[in-house]
């Protein structure tokens, strides 16, 4: 079946949704297609917030927000985009406000604020109050917000529609292929222009915090392409996933007080950074929980985790403010964080690398400026460098919005402007083709195997800690896992509801995203925010101030081709940091 839209949305999380409905404000016909039900993506799990230099509890000012950014991002944050960012959110936060989100109150009235890990006032001299949040569940509502408009405004919406290919000719994008699971029918989408809001791939990893779906779609459709994919080896750990679980436990509850202590009940923080101690950045706080474990004063059966105390504070804020992490703490672990200490361990959280883009969501070709005509990108599959080597807590939601709404505004003016570009010959051809291949392996290979495989020693050999011989050796159990992948088999011939099929495309996705970051974290011999080298320990300005872009090389399966991208900079450097330094 073929459909005509003038813009087409994939992807129905915060940075698609918005993107959809500014490109509907547009006056140009939209349409969303999403594998999920637009209010299952992943944005719905954020519980911490949306920062954004309000000034409504403390005084703030975007500059601060700028920098704070920037240093979050350990100097490789694009300050263009930092800038834009912070001070779009304002304006942005104030929209959601009026669109209807119920945000958390000041006892004024005014959106309530509270500190999040790096959010500092006057250039890092002391934590500020900047994360806006409803209750801890801001993404959800979120969600909720931005769904209903993008009713109210008339967006089509194809759910439970999984893309499996981008039509992209003579460097310009002509739509999408999907596959339909209630009826296992291929879809051709036809378009004049292409945002693509896909979301992380955080499941290549054996703990993770990111929700079953997030296996890196489209930007391994893009990888396949001979396309780069930028900053790949810069992979954020969250400090705090419930032991064993992954499930997150939001920064928040860190925010409101929380404190981490090892198995002799040290708030240990106080000797890594001995001012901001449990609020430091996320990589600062991830390496040093992962020290106290490897020192060998990590708490459990297996001594792999520390606590998380909340006791000293009262219940309200518990029940009240952290409602949501309560509730999973005493579902999946029969805990209850008002009088029980709650054992955490670092996991997989957020890519801060992805399909590179310009100011306005335009996806790069190359790291000298080419680009692809009429292909937009926006959310945490895109790169538009805003967080550099390391996302501080809340810019995320903040990405989605700020650079989903630029997207969808451009996307739209483009496609006023234009006609039609003609479809390639066949379009559903290579979708077809990976189809077969997938149904007609040898079978000899079981893709749950493969995929465990591929967890387990990315978790291992390219994690919180890295160094080269454990990458090397991963690139190789990658080739080997790639080889093998090729004689999977789906035992389920038909192609309704196969969700055997979609899992084993999904596998082939993810292998491609780990290539990827396997092979730019190899090649970046130092060290910066993320990506923690035991053998190049420490940064390097003079040889590493660029960003990475990782093409597959498709003459050489398993070869991966790196080139770079220049970091834009604008009046921040390390020189600017302020004497008293706050971690
Ligand atoms: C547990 C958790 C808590 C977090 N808390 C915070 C927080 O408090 N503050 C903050 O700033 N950030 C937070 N983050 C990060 C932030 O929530 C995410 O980075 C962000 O929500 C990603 O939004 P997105 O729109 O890019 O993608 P998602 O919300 O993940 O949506 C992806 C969309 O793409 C669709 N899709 C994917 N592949 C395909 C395909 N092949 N075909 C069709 N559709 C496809 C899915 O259906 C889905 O609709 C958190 C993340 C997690 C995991």
């Amino acid at each position: 079946m073929q459909h005509r839209y003038d813009v087409l949305v994939i992807g129905a999380g915060g940075a698609g949704l918005m993107a959809a409905l500014y490109a509907a404000k547009g006056n140009v016909s939209v349409a969303c297609i999403s594998k999920l039900y637009p209010t299952r993506s992943h944005t719905g799990a954020a519980q911490g917030g949306i920062g954004a230099a309000l000034g409504n509890v403390a005084e703030d000012h975007w500059e601060w927000h700028m920098f704070d950014t920037v240093k979050g991002g350990d100097y490789l944050t694009d300050q263009d985009a930092a800038e834009v960012f912070s001070k779009d959110i304002i304006d942005a936060v104030y929209e959601l406000e009026h669109m209807g989100l119920p945000f958390s109150r000041t006892p004024e009235g005014k959106i309530a604020q509270r500190k999040f890990g790096g959010h500092t006032r006057e250039f890092g001299k002391a934590a500020v109050e900047r994360s806006c949040y409803a209750k801890d569940r801001t993404g959800h509502m979120i969600l909720q917000t931005l769904y209903q408009q993008n009713v109210k405004e008339g967006t089509k919406f194809f759910n439970e529609f999984h893309v499996t290919d981008l039509l992209i000719e003579d460097g310009r994008c002509r739509g999408v292929v999907a596959y339909e699971l209630a009826t296992g029918e291929i879809h051709t989408f036809h378009a004049k222009a292409v945002i693509l809001a896909a979301g992380g791939y955080g499941r290549i990893f054996k703990i993770t915090s990111n929700a079953l779906t997030l296996t890196g779609d489209l930007m391994s459709i893009y990888y396949r392409k001979g396309l780069p994919l930028e900053d790949m080896e810069f992979y954020q750990f969250h400090p705090t996933g419930l032991a064993k679980l992954g499930i997150l436990v939001t920064e928040g509850i860190r925010g409101e007080g929380g404190i981490l202590r090892n198995d002799s009940g040290e708030r240990f923080m106080e000797r890594y950074a001995p001012t901001i101690k449990d609020l430091a950045p996320r990589d600062i706080v991830s390496r040093s929980i992962i020290s106290e474990i490897r020192e060998g004063r990590g708490v459990g059966r297996d001594k792999d985790a520390v606590n998380i105390d909340l006791t000293h504070l009262p219940r309200e804020v518990i029940e009240g403010k952290l409602a949501e992490i309560t509730d999973l703490a005493r579902t999946y672990l029969g805990m209850d964080p008002v009088k029980d200490l709650v054992p955490v361990q670092p996991t997989a959280h957020y890519a801060m690398g992805g399909i590179p883009t310009d100011l306005n969501g335009l996806c790069l070709s190359d790291g000298n400026g080419g680009s692809i005509e009429g292909l937009y990108a926006a959310g945490e599959q895109a790169c538009v460098s805003l967080h550099g080597a390391n996302r501080l807590g809340t810019n995320s939601l903040g990405d989605l919005v700020v650079f989903g709404r630029r997207a969808g505004i451009y996307a739209a003016q483009y496609a006023r402007q234009v006609e039609f570009p003609d479809l390639p010959d066949d379009p559903q051809r290579d979708t077809k083709d990976m189809f077969d291949g997938l149904r007609s392996g040898s079978g000899k290979e079981n893709p749950a195997l493969i995929r465990k495989e591929m967890q387990e020693s990315m978790m291992n050999n390219v994690g919180i800690f890295r160094n080269g011989p454990d990458m090397e050796k991963q690139v190789e159990i990658l080739k080997e896992l790639k080889s093998r992948y090729q004689d999977v088999n789906v035992g389920d011939p038909s192609l309704r509801y196969n969700s055997e099929l979609i899992e084993v495309m999904e596998l082939g996705f993810m292998l491609d995203c780990a290539e990827a970051m396997t092979a730019s974290a190899l090649n970046r011999t130092e060290s910066r925010g993320a990506h923690d080298r035991a053998d190049y320990h420490t940064r390097d300005d003079v040889n590493w101030l660029k960003h990475t872009m990782a093409y597959k090389d498709l003459d050489r399966p398993g070869n991966v081709l790196i080139g770079y991208k220049d970091v834009a900079l604008k009046g921040f450097t390390r020189a600017f940091e302020p004497k008293a330094r706050v971690y």
